[in-house]
């Protein structure tokens, strides 16, 4: 195969939601159809909601399992597709944020009955940033939920983004008779069935024809008839490239629990879903179709066992093709670096891989050379851009309480920063390190792993600020000024760049509204 065809063939997306709306029902049954797994049950591991915060060892094991889930792999119709798991946790936020710089698209899980939530908008908003084309699920369709217009009003209104319904319900809840295809006017009729793939297809051309009204019911068919001249009159047609650029949601209604309306979307999603994208460096553009490997690292997984610290980096490859023991360059310490045991996921096993190619991730293993956004190259000394970080939400001072261990402390925080588990600000004078996570459980993380990891202990003082802003100014005397009068309040990141610690909105804009010639940012990088 070409290397454009292993291009065309591949698909890397995430599935997003806020907890509990279905992410990994769905996920499940879609590597059902991919023939990945042989039953359910088998997706269940990366949870870790329901777990009371002192049990985030149990969380970091579940974790530690969740590597393989990490990604997963499967071929359909021809397709190479590949999911890249995100944490439902949102103390792991985080995580899912830099795992969505590594997709391409994402379908986005929504609750019927529960309609758009906290995550959801968190979640939307980084897809929003880079454009990335969103496909909305509406989940749970066999519950009394939302009325399917409010719903998409609503996903409008608060996600910021137009919509397209390609499937519409017939009832709900108890009443749930199954889903009309508006595309291809297909009538997928609803029967609650959690193990197998069911294939009840009825093609349905016109609505008019009173074979509906027999198989449905007279008055869910007139419905039906009501409601889809409704949505044809409210809503443009489908335009793929709308959607290609992030503009516009195709909307799909289902029940994953029970299979129900999971192959339509598995199968749309194949046909408009971008294949693998080019991405930005400091230098160029890096398209996929490049002869020469380029990669980036988007996520990095401790072992916690303290007998093996090793850690693997999770690669995206983003051009040419990755070959095992072959140099590459690693771009920031411009050090060659070659991989024994390069390992590719397929749904829930690890497998040692000799080539990948755009759109695949790899894992790594690492002894301590990657942190997050590294580049590896066949030599060209570029950086990819586009994994920045993200404003914390809770912020500590770490406080060293054993003044013999000051290095180990010191090493274990610039590490575990470096794989993300939380963001390190220097503070002036002082050098006072100030923490910032988005959620309570990774102090708690940090405070158990610098003690069994680094032998270092350390304790946090609460600060009473809730945002952490990069700053940038056109004018250096600006800067110089803001920098002096706030010096209080200024952190400087692991890049040195210098953020605003500000205690609340208000605070912010009031900040903002003093220093006209500053510009306050939500990410490390910006245009
Ligand atoms: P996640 O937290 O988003 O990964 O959600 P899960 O996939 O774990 O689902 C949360 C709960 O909703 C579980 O108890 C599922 O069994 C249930 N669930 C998932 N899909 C459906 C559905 O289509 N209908 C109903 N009634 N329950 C569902």
């Amino acid at each position: 195969m070409t290397l454009e065809q292993e291009i065309n063939k591949r698909r890397t997306f995430g599935i997003i939601s806020h907890p509990d709306a279905g992410k990994t029902t769905l996920t499940e049954k879609l590597l059902l159809f991919g023939g990945a797994i042989q039953k359910a049950g088998t997706v269940k591991r990366n949870k870790a909601e329901k777990t009371a915060t002192s049990d985030f060892m149990e969380i970091e094991k579940q974790r530690g399992i969740s590597v393989a889930t990490s990604v997963m792999g499967f071929e359909y119709n021809g397709a190479k597709i590949n999911i890249l798991d995100t944490p439902g946790h949102k103390d792991f936020a985080e995580d899912t944020y830099r795992t969505l710089t590594a997709v391409d698209s994402v379908i986005l899980v929504i609750d019927c009955v529960k309609g758009v939530e906290e995550q959801t908008r968190k979640l939307m908003q980084v897809c929003r940033m880079r454009n990335t084309p969103v496909i909305v699920f509406i989940n749970k369709m066999d519950r009394e939920g939302k009325d399917p217009f409010d719903l998409l009003e609503e996903v409008e209104k608060e996600l910021h983004i137009s919509t397209r319904p390609l499937s519409w319900p017939i009832g709900m809840g108890d009443r749930f008779k199954g889903v009309y295809q508006l595309n291809n006017k297909v009538l997928n009729l609803y029967s609650a069935n959690k193990k197998e793939i069911s294939d009840d297809n009825i093609l349905i051309n016109d609505l008019s024809d009173p074979q509906l009204d027999q198989l449905i019911g007279e008055v869910p068919a007139n419905k039906l008839r009501e409601e889809s001249e409704l949505v044809e009159g409210v809503f443009e047609p489908f335009d793929v490239n709308l959607y290609r650029s992030g503009y516009l949601a195709p909307v799909f209604f289902g029940s994953a629990i029970n299979n129900f309306g999971v192959k339509e979307l598995l199968e749309t999603f194949i046909q408009i879903a971008p294949f693998p994208q080019a991405r930005e460096s400091d230098v160029r553009m890096i398209e996929p179709i490049e002869k020469k490997f380029t990669g980036f690292i988007f996520k990095i997984h401790a072992n916690l066992d303290p007998n093996h610290r090793d850690r693997i980096a999770f690669c995206r490859v983003t051009s040419g093709k990755f070959e095992r023991n072959t140099f590459y360059l690693h771009t920031r310490l411009n050090k060659k670096l070659k991989f024994a045991s390069p390992t590719s996921f397929m749904a829930d096993s690890k497998s040692l891989v000799e080539e990948a190619y755009p759109g695949d991730v790899i894992g790594l293993y690492d002894a301590g050379n990657f942190k997050i956004g590294d580049t590896l190259t066949e030599g060209e000394k570029l950086q990819v851009l586009g994994i920045p970080s993200f404003s914390p939400e809770i912020f500590r001072e770490l406080e060293n309480t054993d003044p013999m261990k000051t290095k180990q402390l010191e090493k274990g925080i610039m590490q575990l920063s470096d794989e993300g588990v939380a963001q390190l600000f220097i503070v002036n004078p002082g050098n006072r390190k100030v923490i910032g996570t988005v959620g309570e459980l990774q102090f708690e993380v940090i405070q158990f792993r610098l003690l069994h990891e680094y032998g270092a202990s350390c304790q946090f003082r609460g600060l009473n600020y809730s945002k952490a802003s990069w700053v940038s100014a056109e004018n250096p005397s600006d800067m110089q000024n803001f920098l002096r009068t706030q010096a209080s309040r200024i952190g400087f990141d692991k890049e040195d760049r210098p953020v605003f610690f500000s205690s609340s909105a208000w605070d912010l804009e009031y900040t903002a509204k003093q220093y006209p010639g500053i510009v306050f940012h939500e990410t490390s990088e910006w245009d």
